[in-house]
């Protein structure tokens, strides 16, 4: 049986939806990962009896309890005290938490407060867990069957808390019960196909109960599959895994850009620097946002050469050479000033590829024949230019239109690059 955990959140930008609970979607996934199963999320205030029936609550039902938040030095955070009084003791200064609170101050010049003691104190019979990024210690407390860990509600501080700390505590905790499953999670992004049409060639793999487990997310167009591997080995897990990945990859070859965290413009960048290519461009709706995708990656200086935004019809003529004409005779959003552009900015750049963009990205703007959602991509290699049409949809919202835009822009970089188009 896997240990059954309970995550609570405290804070009052919590619950008055003022902050997003980031820290239990964190924590869940950090706990899965060791074996942990998360049953309960709750959220509460800075408010003494709502700690204290929250954790009551909590203890009655879950075997980990994991707080966030609450721990800071001033009036509004409760957690310390909630926990020794649902304990039934003392709150008792800890002399080394203490000397490690002074020492944080004494490093940054500041005085440090007499409010920031109470950081050192702990419920009789916990134990604190330090904090080399902050002052607020965290507690690991055993009540009853249930272990108790808090920890503070700054994310990078809790964060870097539960991976130095609590992860190799909790599998202990896990090993001394016998209960030794291993987790292994991998996520492939797809791109260029639509998700119910993606999972219509997945059904197998989706099918509830399946091991290793396949779920489907949809997120702006990119469509995700996520594999988790659960077994007593991890060499078993990890084998199960593999032969699920090798499925997705070979099934979705056509349309699978990454595996991990990394988005269409990290693929594009990795095959610019396998192919030894560079790349420009030149966007008019989508107003810089592919250029500031490639740009935001370390490395992409060796390969982005850059890129105009060209907004309006004259600068696409003056900044890239589009004929005044062309624009008057076939309009702005048009598969011929696509390609002119694309070739404009291979031409100024000297680039050995060049993507363009122009569209109507709404609200306004949109005719019966060119409506919102219409755009067109221009590709400029060596070979030649190429233009695409794009129909987003005229009830997309003018955010999600650029952000499509400059994902297919950038997809059918990446595939050209393969040599796939
Ligand atoms: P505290 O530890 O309660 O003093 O929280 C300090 C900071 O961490 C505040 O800026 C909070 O908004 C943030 N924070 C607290 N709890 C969470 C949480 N569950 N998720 C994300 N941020 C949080
Ligand atoms: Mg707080």
């Amino acid at each position: 049986m896997a240990l059954k955990a309970e995550l609570v959140a405290i804070g009052d930008e919590l619950v008055s939806g003022q902050a997003l609970d980031t820290n239990s979607q964190w924590l869940a996934r950090s706990l899965a990962a060791l074996g942990v199963e998360t049953r309960f999320h709750s959220s509460i205030g800075d408010d003494m009896d709502e700690n204290l029936g929250a954790l009551r609550h909590a203890f009655g039902r879950a075997e980990l309890v994991v707080t966030t938040g609450g721990l800071g030095p001033t009036q509004d955070d409760l957690t310390r005290e909630a926990l020794a009084r649902v304990a039934g003791v003392e709150l008792v200064e800890d002399p080394a938490s203490l000397a490690a609170i002074a020492g944080f101050f004494e490093r940054r010049n500041r005085a440090m407060t007499e409010r920031n003691r109470v950081q050192a104190l702990f419920p009789a019979g916990s134990e604190p867990i330090a904090n080399r990024v902050g002052t607020a210690p965290g507690i690991w407390m055993r009540l009853g069957r249930a272990t108790c860990i808090c920890l503070p509600g700054v994310p990078y501080e809790m964060k870097v808390m539960f991976e130095e700390q609590v992860a190799p505590r909790v599998r202990s905790l896990m090993a001394a019960r016998g209960d030794t499953r291993f987790i292994l999670e991998r996520k492939l992004n797809l791109f260029g196909r639509g998700e119910a049409d993606v999972e219509a060639s997945a059904l197998d793999l989706t099918a509830r109960g399946r091991e290793p487990m396949v779920g489907i997310t949809a997120s702006d167009a990119t469509i995700s599959f996520r594999v988790r591997s659960s077994s007593a080995t991890e060499t078993e897990a990890a084998s199960a895994l593999e032969g699920t990945l090798a499925t997705i990859r070979a099934r979705f070859a056509d349309i699978l850009f990454s595996e991990g965290d990394d988005e269409l413009q990290h693929a594009v960048l990795a095959e610019l620097a396998r192919s030894g290519k560079t790349l420009a461009v030149a966007e008019s709706c989508t107003g810089g946002l592919i250029a500031d995708r490639v740009a935001s990656l370390a490395g992409a200086s060796e390969h982005f050469l850059g890129g105009v935004v060209s907004y309006s019809n004259a600068s696409k003529s003056a900044l890239l050479g589009v004929p005044a004409e062309l624009i008057a005779r076939v309009g702005a959003v048009s598969p011929e000033v696509a390609e002119a552009m694309a070739v404009g900015a291979r031409g100024r750049f000297g680039s050995d590829l060049a993507v363009s963009v122009t569209g109507i990205a709404g609200p306004s703007g949109g005719t019966p024949e060119k409506p919102v959602g219409l755009v067109y991509l221009g590709l400029a290699t060596a070979e030649g230019v190429r233009s695409r049409k794009l129909e987003l949809g005229p009830e997309q919202p003018r955010r999600v239109i650029q952000s499509r835009s400059a994902k297919h822009a950038l997809n059918w970089v990446r595939r050209e690059l393969l040599g796939l188009e």
